[in-house]
């Protein structure tokens, strides 16, 4: 009862606040030979144009005034392992044809054109490594991911605005250029060390996710054994002096229990850069009601993703499905590959892959409106940390078409702005105040202990 009244609250502040002109929330494939070119030409001449679509020109209405901003991008791990993060020659206009550098054939998801046709106006970048190596060469990968990521953002100064405020964020969106702003994914970056926390502050990392697939030695994760029980003594250390810094506490890949201490020591709102509701999809990296009910006293928002397996619960279980079938095939032939690849692409052909479509990316949306409301939904893609999105969302140009699919399931243009940008922003300079707040405050000096 009084949470629906709070949003409604919420709701009408923000409308006010949209009214009066001041910020909601005061305070807080192969190239074409020219023949066929031609044809082509001639062909698209004769199409007739595509029906229009209201609920899509409802949705780039609000994604004008309140550009998406999105809380998880991988593209400098992308530098990383296709280009060694030399990229005086990498191409960031378009990157379509990047498919030939890669493995599997994939061109990456993001450039500069698809975000602008995705309507981004803020990204935070990810400066994400490997998780399997010592933390003393993850802290060094980390450095090396915030200099490329800052070097690209140098290279484009007429479309990247590097940001590491939400005050900056809102100009450099004001002025149409990307606001690039800098999260770093996994406590491992760290060496768990808060001088080395305090640094990376200094460089410009705005969050950190605390833990990635693995533990760290004071954090535990979801897709981890659990050694700690949530956080360690030193890990809320961690959490205290990151609230202290202005660093927003991402809680996304971390287990139940630590998203709940981190909760319980948190003195600003936390985030979850990527993930989405374990009601609607029961995967460990999602977001558990008891939690999720935590966010109103928080103020904290959760970034919906755009990942299948955590989206769709039917994805999840054929997958699951897939690696059980796997692990049979190889347990049965052993050293015979061959065997094992033409037995899986049998069952690949009677078993293909559910479809994930964005209607089960809003899905998740509804069911966090539904539970404690619309201020603490944004979202956080993971677009090139991911093999594929959704259909229709296979990039950064889909934003518009997800934000179509709120105005089709009732939707107002100021949720749809508060869920593209308005909360995030709101979180952003949440953690600045409280930071100012605490100016005064000395910097914490534990050591992780020995055994830890
Ligand atoms: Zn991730």
């Amino acid at each position: 009862m009084q949470k629906s009244y709070l949003s409604l609250t919420a709701l009408a502040f923000a409308t006010l606040a949209l009214a009066a002109g001041t910020p909601v929330w005061g305070q807080d494939a192969e190239p074409l030979a020219g023949d066929d070119m031609a044809d082509v030409v001639e062909v698209e001449e004769e199409k007739p144009a595509p029906p229009p679509d209201p609920a899509l020109e409802e949705a780039l209405i609000a994604l004008d005034v309140a550009p998406v901003f999105d809380g998880h991008n991988d593209v400098p791990y992308q530098l990383r392992i296709r280009n060694d993060n030399q990229i005086g020659d990498f191409d960031f206009t378009d990157t379509t044809r990047t498919g030939e550098n890669h493995p599997d054939g994939r061109m990456m998801q993001t450039d500069l054109n698809r975000l602008a046709e995705g309507r981004v106006g803020a990204q935070f970048w990810s400066v994400f490594v490997s998780v399997n190596q010592t933390e003393a060469e993850a802290v060094r990968q980390t450095l090396e991911q915030i200099d490329v990521m800052k070097r690209l953002i140098d290279q484009y100064p007429g479309q990247l605005a590097y940001t590491d405020t939400a005050d900056a964020i809102e100009f450099a969106m004001a002025n149409g250029r990307i606001a690039s702003i800098i999260g770093m994914e996994g406590g491992h970056s760290i060496g768990s060390s808060l001088a080395v926390l305090r640094q990376m502050y200094e460089l410009g990392a705005r969050y950190m996710t605390l833990t990635h697939f693995q533990n760290t030695p004071w954090a535990d994760s979801a897709t981890d054994d659990p050694v700690h029980n949530g956080l360690t003594d030193f890990g809320k250390d961690v959490v205290r002096e990151m609230n202290r810094l202005g660093m927003l506490v991402d809680l996304s890949h971390v287990s139940e229990k630590t998203m709940m201490d981190a909760l319980d020591v948190a003195g600003t709102p936390v985030i979850f850069s990527h993930s989405g509701a374990r009601a609607i999809n029961g995967h460990p990296r999602n977001v558990p009601d008891g939690v999720l009910m935590r966010l109103p006293d928080n103020g904290g928002i959760v970034m919906v993703d755009a990942v299948p397996g955590y989206l769709n619960e039917e994805r999840r279980e054929w997958f699951a499905e897939r690696v059980a079938v796997e692990a049979r095939q190889k347990s049965l032939y052993p050293g015979q590959p061959d065997i094992v690849e033409a037995a899986m692409a049998d069952w690949d052909d009677a078993n293909p892959e559910p479809e994930t479509t964005i209607g089960h990316m809003a899905d998740h949306i509804d069911h966090i409106r539904g539970l404690i409301g619309v201020e603490y939904i944004g979202i956080g893609g993971d677009f090139d940390g991911i093999p594929n999105g959704p259909v229709g969302f296979e990039d950064v140009s889909g934003y518009p078409q997800l934000f179509a699919e709120l105005v089709r399931r009732g939707y107002s243009q100021v949720e749809l702005e508060l869920i593209a940008n308005r909360n995030a922003l709101r979180v952003l300079r949440g953690a600045e105040q409280y930071a100012a707040s605490k100016r005064d405050q000395r910097p914490i000096e534990t050591l992780i202990p020995e055994t830890e």
